[in-house]
């Protein structure tokens, strides 16, 4: 598992500040276009800059570190694809770091770029139980959505025979199209709709995605969901939405519903729960069994306890990277609405007591 830090030569929790600088040593070091480049390098360290750079992710990623980059394959992780195909267009794209002018520095800057054909994101709700949701879960589900063919593992070619170069364009994957107009001849360079770009078209096509290598199918997936998440985050798993003949598959993009627990409620990493307790046994103290998702607890009301008052059980929390939080258990004493006469002679003593 990557560690960002690590990749940007920092210790862990480094600060914003740190990380910047860091970056840009390393990213003009690295950018291929430099002798000294190195493009698995520069992705490395721009895809750690684009969670450590961003105040939000690496909040995130402070909380949960591995558990971030893992979520289902990516999950709020980082896309390549997604940056490089937000290079051109810089500013607005949800990019809030500022890469503009190292991206000028080396000529890098929009103006020749190539419209990257992406399929489809593919975006689903799953929903969670509040146990679910705390210690994380592991959910297959089926999706029907655009896959590449499995007769033909996306050639679009039958089993058994061979591809030809595409006549449309001559085995180019690109048509270069002049046009004449009053201003003076135009020419645009756009991809073969024969092949997809690919240059190459299937002698005999595939039976089953009629040589579009990409067809219809159910694709079960298998959802990581880490542990602690939140009602309404979204998991993203990269390249996980639908294919598409020529280029890049989608995203899928998960969204998590969490049921509320009947009696326990979470804030951050803590978990909390009313006790309802006799008023006597707030007077004597006495034991009380508490329901955390860890099973049944015995605590302790010590003698003379308040209203509200609450008892904390230790590690029976949220799990984070750092070690479960509490859990809370909030004391509510019941005052009887009826008294005996017995009683309501018992309680006159009292009085008499000062109490
Ligand atoms: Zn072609
Ligand atoms: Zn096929």
């Amino acid at each position: 598992m990557k560690d960002y830090y690590e990749i940007l030569g920092l210790q862990k929790g480094a600060s914003r500040d740190e990380v910047k600088k860091a970056f840009r040593k390393m990213a003009a070091k690295y950018h291929p276009d430099k002798k000294t480049g190195d493009e698995e390098k520069y992705k490395e360290v721009t895809e750690a800059y684009a969670v450590l750079g961003d105040e939000k992710k690496k909040a995130e990623y402070d909380t949960y570190g591995h558990a971030f980059n893992n979520a289902g394959g990516g999950g709020g992780g980082f896309n390549w694809q997604d940056f490089q195909g937000a290079q051109g267009g810089f500013g607005g794209q949800g990019f809030e770091f500022d890469l503009n002018d190292i991206f000028e520095n080396f000529g890098f800057g929009g103006g020749n770029r190539q419209q990257a054909q992406r399929g489809r994101d593919v975006s689903i709700d799953i929903n969670l139980n509040f146990q679910e949701s705390i210690f994380g879960v592991t959910r297959k589900l089926l999706i029907t959505k655009n896959n590449t063919c499995i007769q033909c593992d996306g050639t679009g070619a039958k089993k058994g025979t061979s591809m030809d170069n595409c006549s449309t364009c001559s085995g180019n994957g690109k048509i270069r199209e002049t046009r004449q107009s009053i201003m003076g001849s135009f020419t645009t360079v756009r991809e073969c709709n024969t092949c997809h770009g690919k240059g190459k078209v299937p002698k005999e096509r595939c039976g089953h995605c009629a040589g579009a290598g990409v067809a219809r199918s159910e694709e079960e997936i298998s959802i990581k969901v880490p542990a602690g998440i939140n009602n309404g985050e979204v998991i993203r798993m990269t390249g996980r939405g639908e294919a598409t003949p020529s280029g890049q598959p989608g995203d899928l993009y998960i969204k998590v519903h969490v049921e509320p627990h009947k009696t326990i409620r979470r804030e951050g990493s803590t978990l909390s729960t009313k006790l309802p307790i006799k008023l006597t046994d707030a007077l004597l103290g006495a034991l009380y069994t508490v329901e955390t998702l860890d099973g049944n607890t015995e605590i302790r009301i010590p003698a003379g306890i308040t209203h509200g008052e609450l008892i904390r059980i230790k590690e029976k929390g949220v799990p984070t990277d750092r070690g479960r939080g509490d859990f809370m258990v909030k004391v509510s004493i019941e005052t009887p609405k009826k008294l005996s006469r017995a009683a309501q002679k018992l309680v006159e003593q009292l009085k008499e007591e000062g109490i």
